[in-house]
């Protein structure tokens, strides 16, 4: 079938538009690659444009930890209007949060000021291998299949579909193949903040706050500080006995779940995120099991919305305003790489002297129930990721962007939010255009103290921070 499809080539072709993705095929630009990206969604930005706030862009300390291709999509959402801030939970972590409308808007402009050739709905569904080279891959576009060919190919999927179709070794979940639940992430506005914010300050126990050893107060002065931000940047807490979330869980008006976490989106229109909806025992990887997952998701999110306009004050006047484009799932596969993201150096904060981008989010990982894993890096401190955890084994000019990392259970935990998946997706982009000019499109041949200097000095944070 190969021979007889239409064909299109680039340097660079990056398969999955998401956060890993669209930070690759800029950072591949930049450094003189011409770039072909193709995402299967309808719209290109993955979960940089469902809503969530971007976790892991700095470390518990505060200390930013991406910048680079990051920066420049801020910089945009900022002419827009669209930049909300970085506020701190009170809890465990910083987030950066900006209206998914803006982004939306952001992320084409980005790639297309660039000359990125991006195909919407073009979903890969099979690869060209040559002995241990992925030569193209096979996507579906509303022409037909289509044969695209790269020199290096980025596996941005989230999935690492490229790299399992190419019949590399991938793992998933734990040693049982348990998964992380799936979540629709839906946005409310009109919700009066400085009343949540007044809720906030006065019921701590109501939220979970305080969590890292870093934070050195109380979780009454931490909602105090909530309330003082402006931004109601919290989570609801459902796991404790007590509270108004687990006393609805316990009454069976709400679903089983770990909290509601919320997040201002929009300040303009008094807008918040929302990630508390979660259906355990749905691998991402299954179509059939994700569409069985989504109506039971529509109908939590009206369950949400309904607990919150009953018991939380701002809410009676919130209506819905924005639903992610598709179900969210936290985790399916990871490949086994060069080298392997270890739990015990994520958790230690340990620098490497091939770290390519750091990560600073705690291990987080969700459960059945109301469970969910939650430790943070020490000290408040960042780790590196060596550049060999995006090296699938087997394969010489293929690289990996995003969650599907090469690492430990554990550690993927801590690597998946979105700042540390454009911090891989710098470098993955960056090492791509640097084996495209040195020839041979290998990636084992770029070598890493070039590759750090480079994604230095196009803003990239690989030094410098605790
Ligand atoms: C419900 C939920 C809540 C989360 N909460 C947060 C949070 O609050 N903050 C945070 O920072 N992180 C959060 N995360 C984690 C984070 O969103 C992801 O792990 C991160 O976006 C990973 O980036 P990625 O580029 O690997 O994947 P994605 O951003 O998912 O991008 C992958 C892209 O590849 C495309 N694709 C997949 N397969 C193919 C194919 N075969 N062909 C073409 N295109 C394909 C997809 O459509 C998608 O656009 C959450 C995740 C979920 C699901």
């Amino acid at each position: 079938m190969a021979q007889s499809i239409p064909r299109h080539h680039a340097d660079v072709l990056v398969v999955g538009g998401g956060a890993g993705g669209v930070a690759a095929s800029i950072a591949a630009r930049e450094n003189g690659a011409s770039v072909l990206l193709l995402e299967r969604g309808s719209a290109v930005g993955g979960e940089l444009i469902g809503g969530l706030p971007f976790l892991g862009t700095a470390n518990a300390l505060g200390q930013p930890i991406v910048g680079g291709p990051l920066d420049i999509l801020l910089d945009k959402c900022r002419d827009l209007d669209g930049y909300v801030g970085r506020p701190f939970d009170g809890r465990l972590m910083y987030g950066t949060m900006v209206d998914p409308e803006a982004m939306k808007l952001a992320v084409v402009e980005a790639l297309a000021e660039r000359r990125i050739r991006t195909l919407v709905g073009t979903s890969v569904d099979d690869v060209v291998i040559e002995g241990r080279e992925v030569r193209g891959v096979i996507a579906h576009t509303k022409g037909g299949p289509t044969l695209f060919t790269g020199d290096v190919i980025v596996d941005s999927s989230g999935d690492a579909d490229v790299v399992t179709r190419a019949g590399g070794e991938v793992l998933k979940g734990d040693e049982k193949g348990t998964l992380q639940p799936v979540t629709l992430v839906f946005r409310m506005s009109h919700v009066e903040f400085p009343v949540l914010l007044e809720f906030i300050r006065d019921n701590p126990d109501e939220f979970t706050l305080a969590e890292n050893p870093v934070i050195e107060k109380t979780p009454a002065e931490c909602a105090a500080d909530i309330h003082a931000s402006g931004h109601p940047f919290a989570m609801m807490q459902g796991e404790r006995p007590g509270s108004l979330l687990s006393d609805a869980i316990e009454a069976g008006s709400m679903y089983q779940t770990t909290g509601i976490w919320m997040w201002p989106t929009s300040m303009q229109r008094q807008e918040l995120g929302f990630n508390t909806t979660r259906i355990s025992g749905v691998d991402g990887t299954d179509s059939f099991a994700i569409a069985d997952a989504l109506s039971q998701l529509t109908t939590q999110v009206q369950q949400a919305m309904t607990f919150l306009r009953r018991n939380v004050p701002g809410f009676k006047g919130a209506h819905l305003s924005g639903v992610a484009p598709r179900v969210g799932v936290r985790e399916t596969r990871r490949i086994k790489g060069d080298a392997v993201l270890q739990t015990e150096d994520v958790l230690a904060g340990k620098k490497h002297p091939d770290g390519i981008a750091r990560g600073g989010h705690h291990v987080d990982i969700h459960g059945a129930g109301t469970y969910q894993k939650r430790v943070p890096v020490r000290g408040g401190m960042s780790y590196d990721i060596p550049y060999g955890t995006l090296i699938p084994a087997g394969f010489d000019n293929v690289v990996v962007a995003g969650r599907c990392l090469s690492s430990e259970r554990d550690a993927n935990g801590s690597a998946r939010v979105i700042g540390t998946a454009m911090a891989m997706g710098q470098a993955a982009g960056t090492a791509a255009a640097m084996a495209v000019a040195e020839g041979s499109g290998s990636l084992r041949a770029v070598p890493v103290v070039a590759l750090r200097e480079s994604i230095d000095e196009q803003g990239g944070v690989i030094s410098g921070t605790n």
